[in-house]
């Protein structure tokens, strides 16, 4: 099919909830990407930071395709291989004690924050299930997680949302006045994404961990977008010293399979019981498979790689004009540019560049496997459409 014909069907049959780029992606190898014209572009947002190893990669299709030659899915009401090898490796580069997997980000989240309610029923009874988020947070679009999502353009029209969800400033004074003895749970993301790529002051983390462990409020991190190695460690939270509860893992997890990951450690690893959660098609094993690939591979040496494309990507940025600011962290990376960010993201389209917007923001989730080529390739049409 060619481009008009795909736009036709969707405008024509498609549930209207995306405003999209005006082309539709076929192919390609790595960070460099093909449309259904034949035309190529450098990809720096890796599908929003979900294909972590580009596309077509060799050593994951070959972990998914042999897995699909096995079985496709089997329900949880059996055992799995994929998903018992997952769950280990999983509890093994982080500390967690158990895993539940999802298919997305928003179910991880959901997962999450039903746990924190049933933790502190089952410790303290009613009256303590407030759940307390950051302004200008992203967390989901099921309707627990978009109410936990601390921006107001997102709740328009979908109300009344669930109870006993608050929203505070990034800061301890605002917090202590918004948590109080009736939150169960305090859910962050350490570098907010769709917020506008927003890297959270580590004093504020440091006290909040603190905050929390002293009042028994668990301590919840969404790192559906900042984790996977996207920031240079496996998880975001580590380069700011807490020990969180729960973490919330998704997007990159699986190398471009549906997949979310809820980990569970030390407090709450037995909140869940048989019954009380569940999903049909949560951690398939061909979404498994894929992702134990991507996590064998992000070792400490892939990892000491993302740190390295990091500075050399923001020390390049930092010295482009129209640039005004360089936020976010590692890989995640934010632009707060002279021209307005929706304009950048179309006219970088036209010369052969993808790159996403957040709230204002230009922001940039590049594969973490891209080469030095394409990095230079997509940095020199960015240069050219922010001057
Ligand atoms: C994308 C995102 C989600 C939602 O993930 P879905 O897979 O779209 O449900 C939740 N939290 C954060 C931080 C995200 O970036």
């Amino acid at each position: 099919m060619n481009f008009e014909e795909i736009r036709r069907l969707d405008a024509a049959y498609g549930a209207e909830t995306f405003a999209r780029f005006p082309i539709a992606l076929a192919g390609g190898k790595g960070a460099t990407l093909t449309d259904s014209e034949g035309r190529t572009y450098i990809d720096f947002g890796a599908g929003i930071g979900v294909n972590i190893f580009g596309v077509n990669d060799e050593e994951w299709k070959q972990a998914v395709v042999e897995q699909l030659n096995c079985i496709q899915h089997t329900s949880n009401l059996y055992y799995s291989e994929p998903q018992a090898k997952l769950m280990q490796l999983l509890c093994e580069r982080t500390g967690a004690r158990r895993v539940f997997f999802g298919n997305s980000g928003a179910e991880a989240n959901e997962c999450a924050l039903k746990a924190a309610r049933k933790y502190s029923s089952d410790r303290y009874g009613a009256g303590r299930a407030k759940i307390v988020t950051l302004k200008g947070s992203f967390h989901g679009r099921t309707l627990f997680t978009l109410t936990a999502t601390g921006q107001e353009e997102f709740h328009r029209d979908f109300g009344p949302f669930v109870p006993e969800v608050d929203y505070a400033e990034a800061n301890m004074q605002d917090m202590r006045r918004v948590a109080d003895e009736s939150t169960c749970a305090i859910m962050i993301e350490c570098v907010q994404g769709e917020g506008g790529v927003r890297a959270l002051d580590k004093n504020f983390v440091a006290a909040l961990g603190d905050f929390c462990r002293a009042r028994d409020i668990l301590l919840i991190c969404d790192e559906v977008q900042c984790g996977m190695g996207r920031t240079g460690t496996f998880c975001a939270y580590e380069q700011y010293g807490i020990s969180p509860d729960i973490v919330t893992l998704s997007k990159g997890i699986a190398g471009g399979l549906p997949l979310g990951a809820c980990l569970f450690f030390e407090k709450t690893e037995h909140v869940y019981t048989p019954g009380t959660h569940g999903s049909t098609f949560g951690g398939n094993p061909v979404s498994c498979a894929g992702a134990y690939s991507v996590i064998s591979r992000l070792n400490g040496d892939m990892l000491l790689e993302v740190q390295a494309k990091s500075e050399y990507l923001r020390a390049k940025l930092r010295g482009f004009d129209g640039v005004q600011a360089v936020t976010g962290l590692g890989m995640m990376i934010g632009l707060r540019t002279d021209k307005d960010a929706s304009a950048v993201a179309g006219e970088c389209l036209r010369r052969g560049l993808l790159v996403l917007t957040a709230h204002g923001y230009v922001r940039l989730l590049p594969p973490l496997s891209i080469t030095k080529r394409e990095m230079d390739e997509g940095l020199t049409i960015l240069r050219e459409v922010l001057a």
